[in-house]
Formats: C-alpha cells, sequence, structure tokens
C-alpha cells in the first residue's frame, strides 16, 4: 500500500505553487511506513491531493515531489520526463554545438536529485537524493536506451547525499568505463575531462556563454585567470587572441589538463603560465609587485555551503575582488563570479561595489551580468536552482 502524507493545515502554498520540496515542519502524519525513496502521496490537511513524491526520512526536505498531477510515477514516466528534457537541450541547439552539456539539471527539469551530463561518448551522472537513488536501475537503463553512449559513470561522491542518509557512491553503471581523460567540444574550444577524479562531475559546463563572452574582449590582452581549473576561460581568451595568460589554482592535476588543453587547441603554450598556487596569496604579491593586467577572470569555488558561512563568504568575495580591481590597468575588465547559491544576486554586487570603492576604482561600472549557462536552467517555481551569478566590470 502506497504511504500518505498529510500536510498539516495552510501548508500547501509551496506545493500548490509548484515548489518540488516539502519540508518535515509541514508535515501532519503519515499513513504507512514508507521505505527510503518510496513514492508517497501528498495530501492536504482537508484531503486535497496535491502530488507524489519520494520519502526522504533523514532529510529536512522530507518529500521532494516527482509531479504534481495524478499519474503513475515509473518508468514510463520518466521516460517522458527524459525525453522532454533532451528535446529542450536540442531545441535551444545546444546539443549541435557542444559534445559535453548538462541532459537533466535535477528539480529544473522535473528530475529532483537527478544529474545528467554527457562528456562526448560518455555520460556522468549523480543521484543525490533517496528518490532517485530507489529509481536508479530503471533510470540508468532509460538513459542507456535513448541517449547513445559508450558508458554511463556515476558520480554520486557528493556530501548532499549523507543528508539524505545515502552513502557516497562511484563507478561504472553501464557499459564501458570512461578513460582517464575525455576530449569535449565546447563552442569550438577542445577541453581535457577528467570524468573520474575532476570536480562535479568533471567540468564546468555552466562557464560555457561567460568563456564565449570572455573571448570577445581578448584581442592583444593580458589575461589573469584567477582559479583557472583545466583552462576553461584561458583556451576562450588565447583563441580570442589574448598576448599572455597566466592561471593559477591550487590544484596541480587541473593545471596539467589545462596546458594539455592549450596544446590541443594548436595554441602558443609560450603565451601561457600555470601557476599552482594560492589566489589570495599571489593576487597580494603581483599588488605588491606593481603587476597590471587588461582582463582578470575570478571564478572562485563555492565560499559559503550553509547561510552560517555567508558574512565569512562576502569577505573572501570583498577580498578577491578588491586586489583584482586594484591590478587592472585603466580600461580593464574584470570578470567576477559567485557560484554559491545562498549568495544572492544583490549581496554579491554590493560586495563588488564596496571592493571597488576601497580599490579608489570609483568610476567602475558593470557593463553585463551573467549567470549559468541554458543547459543549466531554473525552473520558475524553483528559484533555488539559480546559483551562478557573474558581473562584467570595466575600471
Ligand atoms: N574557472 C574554472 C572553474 C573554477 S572551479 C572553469 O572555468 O572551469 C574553482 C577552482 O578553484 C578549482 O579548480 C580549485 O582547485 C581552485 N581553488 C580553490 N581554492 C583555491 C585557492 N585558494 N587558490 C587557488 N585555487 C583555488
Amino acid at each position: 500500500m502506497q504511504a500518505t502524507v498529510y500536510l498539516k493545515p495552510k501548508r500547501d502554498k509551496s506545493l500548490r505553487a509548484r515548489h518540488p520540496w516539502l519540508f518535515s515542519g509541514g508535515i501532519a502524519r503519515v499513513d504507512g511506513s514508507p521505505a527510503l525513496g518510496e513514492t508517497v502521496a501528498v495530501l492536504s490537511s482537508k484531503g486535497d491531493f496535491l502530488g507524489y513524491g519520494a520519502w526522504s526520512p533523514e532529510s529536512q526536505i522530507r518529500v521532494r515531489m516527482w509531479t504534481h498531477r495524478k499519474e503513475t510515477i515509473d518508468k514510463a514516466f520518466f521516460r517522458q520526463r527524459l525525453q522532454a528534457a533532451i528535446q529542450a537541450r536540442d531545441a535551444l541547439g545546444i546539443t549541435k554545438n557542444n559534445t559535453a552539456y548538462r541532459i537533466i539539471a535535477a528539480e529544473s527539469d522535473h528530475f529532483p536529485g537527478v544529474v545528467l551530463d554527457r562528456y562526448g561518448d560518455y555520460l556522468v551522472a549523480q543521484f543525490l537524493s533517496t528518490g532517485a537513488e530507489f529509481w536508479k536501475t530503471e533510470l540508468v537503463e532509460l538513459f542507456a536506451e535513448m541517449l547513445p553512449c559508450k558508458g554511463i559513470y556515476d558520480r554520486s561522491d557528493v556530501e548532499v547525499r549523507k543528508k539524505e542518509g545515502l552513502p557516497l557512491a562511484t563507478g561504472v553503471l553501464h557499459g564501458e568505463h570512461p578513460p582517464e581523460k575525455l576530449e569535449i567540444i565546447e563552442a569550438g574550444r577542445k577541453y581535457w575531462v577528467d570524468v573520474i577524479n575532476g570536480h562535479k562531475t568533471g567540468f564546468y559546463l555552466d562557464q560555457r556563454d561567460n568563456r564565449s563572452l570572455l573571448k570577445q574582449y581578448c584581442q592583444d590582452k593580458t589575461v589573469l585567470n584567477c582559479f583557472s581549473y583545466t583552462g576553461g576561460f584561458s583556451i576562450a581568451a588565447l583563441q580570442g587572441g589574448a598576448k599572455q595568460v597566466i592561471n593559477i589554482d591550487a590544484s596541480q592535476s587541473a593545471l596539467d589538463l589545462s596546458a594539455e588543453a592549450v596544446r590541443l587547441n594548436g595554441l602558443d603554450a609560450n603565451k601561457v603560465e600555470h601557476i599552482n598556487g594560492d589566489v589570495f596569496q599571489l593576487l597580494r604579491r603581483y599588488r605588491d609587485e606593481g603587476k597590471r593586467f587588461d582582463i582578470i577572470v575570478l571564478d572562485p569555488p563555492k565560499f559559503a555551503e550553509n547561510r552560517k558561512q555567508i558574512k565569512k563568504a562576502a569577505r573572501g568575495y570583498k577580498d578577491i575582488n578588491l586586489l583584482a580591481f586594484k591590478l587592472l590597468k585603466p580600461n580593464g575588465l574584470l570578470f567576477t563570479f559567485s557560484c554559491s547559491g545562498l549568495m544572492e544576486a544583490s549581496l554579491f554586487q554590493k560586495i563588488v561595489a564596496d571592493a571597488a570603492l576601497d580599490a579608489n576604482c570609483r568610476d567602475a561600472k558593470i557593463i553585463k551580468k551573467m549567470d549559468q549557462a541554458s543547459d543549466h536552467p531554473t525552473a520558475l517555481p524553483f528559484p533555488e536552482a539559480y546559483y551562478l551569478k557573474g558581473l562584467l566590470c570595466q575600471i
């Protein structure tokens, strides 16, 4: 028998607005004893049907909604959802111009807890919720059936799984084991991706459009690419005609892939430097040495993992942005990002404004706002999916 979750009075508003999460505090009682990830029916306090979702007894997000309609949750249901996600990417032209892209962006593609990325011939998946884990076998079957590939690899080694009471998991789910590094093409740029050990599923696909934007401004410019990872922005800068690119990252394996990507694209390795170091320290050293750049990219890791860390994150953003403003030549450009979903766009802008002021860049202005690429959409009822914010500033 399917279990039924009854809400407390007046706690049905967000589900009626099609938000996909039901928090534990909104639940009055549960009829039945659902297993981890099993499908439950959700009813309002008055007994109105609100949808079906996956039961997650250990998480504050107690139910993640699969649907707000009366329909059976089975393999056929997920087949339709996957079809819709694929068609949406096709319609945007993403699948034509890139060999790597996000096919399923979790909640925003109505797949709470499921992420699926393509890297050339391989698919990389993440199952981040109990519901995703519950349907894993069927989902992997569907991926293999509907998306031509040599293999599917699991990168469910993400901390959020612990909140769901799930262990971390990696490994081959279908077909062949992916090679140590995979070649991808993004908007005419080639990269090496390590889907086994790399960050997230291997590459920061969300920055695709912003790399293309950077490329437009690089002719004969000097570029400082901070937090460069595997060279996402630096290949774009070099293709755009940059005369010198300095990459800084704390990961040697990422820097190695970046250096190899320079060769892969047939670009001039003499124009590129790779420095294994701490951005906070190196920016200070460049300031003390009087170094200046035409363009600086700041794409740091997530500084705030939870609300308690926002203040500390704000100090981190202020610090690096202030230093970057000081290192820019007149009319120089700063591409500055925050990928912390908890850092609101308005606060981030304020921090960057404060940094400019303190750096004595009184005329600094925003010439463009940037965000995550279109294969990382934000479902309107789920603003939480919006996380990557960028400001392109000119001094
Ligand atoms: N811009 C990259 C993605 C950056 S991800 C792209 O387009 O693909 C963040 C990177 O910051 C990671 O590669 C991580 O190794 C690096 N990192 C984190 N803290 C750092 C620090 N203090 N100094 C230098 N690099 C750091």
